[in-house]
C-alpha cells in the first residue's frame, strides 16, 4: 500500500468521499488521488516521493506556478505582521487599484473569500439593481456552487452525473433559465418571452468547466446587444479566465465589455480570494453606500491581498502572456501529435494557455457536443499520464492549465508521455 493509499482511506474516515471539493476523489479517473506534499514551479511531489508535472495548477490561480518566490516573499512579509485584522488596510487598495487598471470594464471592486461567494453577490446586486428576479445561465458553465447557479452546472456537478436539485428550493430553480452555450436564438427566444423579468445573463466568457469551450464568434457581442436592449445586465464570469487568457481578461482578449465581472483563483495567487466589480454606479449600489448586502470577516484579508498583488504584478511585466501562449500551443500540439500517431479521435479546445482535448471527433461548441467525449477512454489517458508523472485533471470537462513556471523540457516531457499514454488509451 503506498502512503497516498493510506491516507486516502483515512481521510474518508473524517470527511465525505475523503476529501474538500467533490472532483478531487479521482471518481471520474478512478485510482486513489495521491496526496501532496510540496508544489515548487511545475512540479508536484505526493506522499510517496513521485513527481509529476502540474496541468491543474490548484485549477487555475497558479499561473506563476507554485511557492513562486515573489509571491511567497510577499507573504511571509505579510504573515510577520498578522493575519487578519478586520479592519482597512493599504494593501486592498493597491489590489483594487490594480484590478481595476487590467480589467477594462471594472471601475469599482469588492473582495470576497471564493468564486462563489462572487458570483453570488454579482447576481444579487443585479437583482437588487434591476428590481428583477430571473437568471439566464448556459448549459455546462459553472459558476460555483450558490443556489441559483447549480442547475445544468458544469465541473463537479457534470463530472460525477450529478442532478442539480436537491437542496435547492423549487422557488430559487424557477428563477434560473439554463440555455446551450453559444447558442444567440435561444437567447432571443428567451428574452422575447420573459425580457422583463430578467435581471441578468451570466456566462464563462471562455467556458472552462465542461472542458474548454471559446465562445463563438460574435456570441459575446449578441449578448451584450440583447441584454442592453431590454435592460438585464451582462456579468462575465471571468473567475478562470480572469487574468489568464489577457491582463484584462476574456473582455480584453475579444473586446466585449460587461456591467459586472467575477473574478478568483490567479486574483488571490494561491490563497482564497474571489472579486466583484464593474460599472461604479452599480457598484456603489453596495451597502455601505447602497441598499445591498454582502460583508465578510476574512473578505480582504491580508496574505491573500499580497498573494494577490504579487502574482498581478508578476503578470505585468512584458512578455508573460506572449510566453503562456507559446506554451500553451505547445501543449496542444504534444496532445494532438500523440492522438493522430494513435489513431484517437481527438478535438483539442484552446485559448491561450487553457485547453482541453476531449475524446471526440468534435467541433466541441457546447455541452451537447462536450458530453458526447469518450469519458472512459479519458479516464485510461488520465490515468496513464499519471504513471508516467504529468498530473492532468481528473476530469474530461475541466481545463488543462499552463504556468509560466512550465518550461519548454516540461512541455516536451509531457508530449512524449502523451505518446504512450494516447496508445494505451486507444487499446
Ligand atoms: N466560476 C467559475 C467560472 C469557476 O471555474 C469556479 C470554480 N472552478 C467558480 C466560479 C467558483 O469558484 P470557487 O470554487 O472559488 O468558489
Amino acid at each position: 500500500m503506498t502512503r497516498s493509499e493510506r491516507a486516502f482511506a483515512e481521510a474518508q474516515r473524517y470527511m465525505p468521499g475523503g476529501v474538500n471539493s467533490p472532483v478531487r476523489a479521482f471518481r471520474a479517473v478512478g485510482g486513489t488521488p495521491p496526496f501532496i506534499e510540496r508544489g515548487q514551479g511545475s512540479r508536484l511531489t505526493d506522499v510517496d516521493g513521485n513527481v509529476y508535472i502540474d496541468y491543474v495548477c490548484s485549477w487555475g490561480p497558479l499561473i506563476a506556478g507554485h511557492a513562486h518566490p515573489a509571491v511567497t516573499a510577499r507573504l511571509h512579509e505579510a504573515v510577520d505582521r498578522g493575519t487578519s485584522y478586520g479592519a482597512p488596510t493599504e494593501a486592498e487598495t493597491e489590489l483594487a487599484r490594480l484590478v481595476v487598471e487590467m480589467v477594462p470594464s471594472i471601475e469599482m471592486v469588492r473582495f470576497v473569500n471564493s468564486g462563489t461567494e462572487a458570483t453570488m453577490s454579482a447576481l444579487r446586486l443585479a437583482r437588487g439593481a434591476t428590481g428583477r428576479d430571473k437568471i439566464v445561465k448556459f448549459a455546462g458553465c459553472y459558476h460555483g456552487h450558490a443556489d441559483a447557479l447549480l442547475s445544468t452546472a458544469g465541473s463537479g456537478v457534470l463530472t460525477l452525473g450529478i442532478p442539480s436539485g436537491p437542496g435547492v428550493t423549487a422557488g430559487t430553480a424557477a428563477d434560473t433559465i439554463s440555455l446551450p452555450y453559444n447558442d444567440l436564438d435561444a437567447v432571443r427566444a428567451a428574452f422575447a418571452e420573459s425580457g422583463d423579468q430578467i435581471a441578468a445573463v451570466i456566462v464563462e466568457p471562455v467556458a472552462g468547466n465542461m472542458g474548454v469551450i471559446p465562445p463563438a464568434e460574435g456570441f459575446l457581442e449578441g449578448l451584450r446587444e440583447i441584454t442592453r436592449e431590454h435592460g438585464a445586465l451582462l456579468i462575465f464570469d471571468e473567475v478562470i479566465t480572469g487574468f489568464r487568457v489577457a491582463p484584462g481578461g476574456a473582455q480584453e482578449r475579444y473586446g466585449v465589455l460587461p456591467d459586472l465581472t467575477c473574478l478568483g483563483k490567479i486574483i488571490g495567487g494561491g490563497l482564497p480570494v474571489g472579486a466583484y466589480g464593474g460599472r461604479r454606479d452599480l457598484m456603489e449600489q453596495m451597502a455601505p453606500l447602497g441598499p445591498v448586502y454582502q460583508a465578510g470577516t476574512l473578505s480582504g484579508n491580508p496574505l491573500a491581498m499580497a498573494a494577490g498583488i504579487a502574482t498581478l504584478e508578476l503578470l505585468r511585466e512584458p512578455g508573460m502572456y506572449e510566453r503562456l501562449e507559446a506554451l500553451g500551443a505547445q501543449l496542444a500540439e504534444g496532445m494532438t501529435r500523440a492522438a493522430e500517431a494513435a489513431g484517437v479521435p481527438l478535438t483539442v479546445n484552446r485559448v491561450g494557455s487553457m485547453l482541453t482535448g476531449f475524446f471526440t471527433e468534435g467541433p466541441v461548441t457546447d455541452y451537447a457536443s462536450a458530453t458526447a467525449a469518450d469519458t472512459t477512454r479519458y479516464a485510461r489517458f488520465h490515468q496513464a499520464m499519471l504513471a508516467r508523472g504529468v498530473y492532468l485533471a481528473p476530469s474530461q470537462f475541466e481545463a488543462a492549465f499552463v504556468s509560466l513556471a512550465h518550461t519548454a523540457e516540461d512541455l516536451e516531457q509531457t508530449a512524449e508521455a502523451a505518446m504512450a499514454a494516447m496508445r494505451e488509451a486507444a487499446a
